[in-house]
């Protein structure tokens, strides 16, 4: 079972009210089960919301600041927590394991690799979001959806 962000099948929970599509996704969930989150919804995010990203002092810590200051770190790692039981309950629920997960490029708690730097210029630094560095620390492999492909070879 694979783990997926539910804006890339359509849901409209990302900050703006819309989604993020993603057609190659979509096909893939047509041929492999699957287990569909969004954190920051599940930590009682609204949708829409302003965006926010990950504030990283020197000190190694982090906060999640939207664009009006307003600090989200609660929200986002209560719903980080909670998405990663979810869908370990979905699996084993389903007797099955997690092969992986897909998750949405560049999101405070989607993205994989790389993230903005909390500077709200656009600026993509390495990194991970708060949801995917839960999953790296399980020993999950996460791709986003430009590279998902490449991972998880059919
Ligand atoms: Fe939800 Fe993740 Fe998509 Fe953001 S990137 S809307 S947290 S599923």
């Amino acid at each position: 079972m694979f783990i997926i962000s539910k804006c890339l099948l359509g849901a409209n929970c990302k900050y703006n009210g819309a989604n993020n599509y993603n057609e190659d996704v979509v096909q893939f969930t047509k041929s492999h089960t699957f287990t569909m989150v969004c954190p920051e919804t599940c930590g009682g995010l609204k949708s829409p919301r302003d965006p926010a990203e990950i504030v990283r002092s020197d000190d190694g810590s982090f906060r999640v600041i939207d664009t009006k200051g307003v600090d989200l770190t609660r929200a986002f790692v209560e719903g980080a927590t909670k998405e990663l039981e979810n869908s370990l309950e979905d699996a084993a629920s389903k007797c099955e394991r997690i092969e992986g997960a897909i998750l949405k490029a560049n999101s405070p708690s989607c993205g994989c690799g790389k993230i903005y730097d909390g500077s709200f210029s656009h600026t993509v630094i390495d990194g991970d979001g708060i949801f995917a560095g839960e999953l790296k620390k399980r020993g999950i492999i996460i791709a986003n959806e430009n590279n998902f492909k490449e991972i998880f070879t059919e």
